[in-house]
This record gives C-alpha cells, structure tokens and sequence, in this order.
C-alpha cells in the first residue's frame, strides 16, 4: 500500500531523513515512536507531499509519487495525495465555518458527488465521531477533544484509503486523549490502513499492528509491539522507552 525507500530529506546541510525504508500492508495500523527532532513529522508530511524529497522513492498503491528523487506531474502528484487523509496535533479546523461546513467545504468544492450525498456523510461521520449534535457550532466552542474528532471525520470525508496521524492526541490536556484514541482504534478495528505518530505508548502498544522507532533520521528499530516494548534490541530503544513511561 505504501512502499518507501531510501528516502532522504535535507533541509539546507542537515540530514533530517537518511535513507528511510519500508513499507505498510493494507489494513495495517503502523505506529511510528522516537524522540522529538527524529524526522517523525518530516517522514509523514513526505508521503503527502507537504515536503519535498531529496532522493529515494515513494509509492503510495504501486504508484510511483516519486521515483528515484523524480516527482510525477502535477496532476498524478494530486491523484495520489487524494487518496490520503492526514490529521494534525493543532487540528487546524476552519474557524470561521461550523463543524458541519468544515467537513464539507472540501468534498462541495470537488463536486464528486451530489450535495445531498455529502450532506449525508458528513452526519453519518459526526455520528460516528460522537459529535452529531454539534454540527452547527463553530470550533472556538469545541473543547481540544472534540476539535481533534472533528478533524479526524473531516479526513474521512473524502473516503481515504490511509490516514496518517502526527501526534493526535499531543495537543490535548490528559483526559480528552482517551475519546480521540478511542475513535482511532475503532478505525484502526474497521482495518483503515494507518499510519499514527504518536507518544502513547499504550496506545501504540494496544492498537498498532507494527511500530517503527525512529532515531535522528532513521528507522534503527521495528516489530510488533510486543518485540519493541517487551524485547527492544537496541539500546537506543531501550532508552528511549524508559524515558517515556
Ligand atoms: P517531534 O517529536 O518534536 O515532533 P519529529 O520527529 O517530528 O519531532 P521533525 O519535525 O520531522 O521531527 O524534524 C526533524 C528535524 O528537521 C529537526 O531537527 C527539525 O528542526 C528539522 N526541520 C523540520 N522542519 C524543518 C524546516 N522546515 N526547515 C528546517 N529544518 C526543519
Ligand atoms: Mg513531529
């Protein structure tokens, strides 16, 4: 489903990514952990083409996005985007439009579909979210929980086939990160294909079918849970888990 290799980024003479490699199943939810200033962030915004690349490739559904450090055309750059969503720590909702507006403002201006079917899945998608009765409210008065589950139905309504996740719940006080995860998770059961940065480690541990750790700019571990968190072979691991909980 995505399929990355070699890949390099470097802003200026700082190597942020070092010939990263590897690739995501379909179905599969890949936690991706490491320290803060690893690349987590920059490797993510890279599979949309928020970034771009220095060298190596990536395919997104054998795709070529780019090929050898060569970007498709403009238009195949689009296509391919198209079919990811992406959620951010600061949500990054619309303020001026309610939480109604801002799941449809995307898929109303594609013209895809009939406005009444978007209408639908925007209300199925709050009902999903938990948020069904805030349509008509504007985002200033969602709490940071409720903003994040917002932004996360409004990434489901242009019907991705992968979500990607830079640290959801990162911006959140302690007690709404549990209604955020728990909508990734019933993702994460309907067999999304994802890809969740993340500091939670239990959430890493309970959801993710592998997890990548990621040091200054390369992968240098990865596994199932049970193999990062109970039997990390690096030392660096080891480390850096111990910091965490
Ligand atoms: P965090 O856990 O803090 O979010 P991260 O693993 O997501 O960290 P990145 O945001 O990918 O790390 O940053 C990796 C490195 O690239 C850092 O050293 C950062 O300062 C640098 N960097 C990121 N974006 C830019 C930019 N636009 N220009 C210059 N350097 C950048
Ligand atoms: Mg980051």
């Amino acid at each position: 489903m995505i399929e990355v290799s070699d890949l390099q980024k470097s802003f200026g003479n700082l190597d942020v990514l070092k010939k990263v490699s590897f690739n995501i199943q379909a179905g599969e939810a890949v936690a991706v952990i490491g320290p803060s200033g690893s690349g987590k962030s920059t490797m993510l915004r890279s599979l949309v083409h928020l970034e771009e690349i220095t060298g190596g490739s990536i395919f997104i559904q054998e795709k070529p996005l780019v090929e050898n450090g060569k970007y498709a055309s403009g238009a195949s750059i689009r296509e391919i985007t198209a079919s990811m969503g992406m959620v951010f720590q600061h949500f990054n909702l619309f303020p001026h439009l309610t939480v109604r507006g801002n799941l449809e403002l995307a898929p109303r201006m594609l013209k895809r579909e009939s406005v009444k079917e978007i209408m639908a899945r925007s209300e199925n998608l709050l009902s999903k979210v938990g948020l069904a009765e805030k349509a008509d409210v504007y985002p200033a008065k969602l709490s940071g929980g409720q903003k994040q589950r917002v932004a996360i139905a409004r990434a489901l309504m242009l019907n991705p086939d992968i979500l990607l996740f830079d640290e959801p719940t990162s911006a959140l006080d302690p007690e709404l990160t549990g209604e955020v995860l728990r909508v990734i998770r019933q993702l994460a059961e309907e067999n999304m294909t994802m890809i969740v940065v993340t500091h939670e480690m239990n959430f890493a541990r309970d959801v993710a079918d592998r997890v990548i750790f990621m040091d200054k700019g390369e992968i240098t571990e990865s596994g199932t849970p049970e193999q990062i968190f109970d039997h990390p072979q690096q030392e660096r691991t080891r480390m850096f888990l111990s910091q965490e909980s």
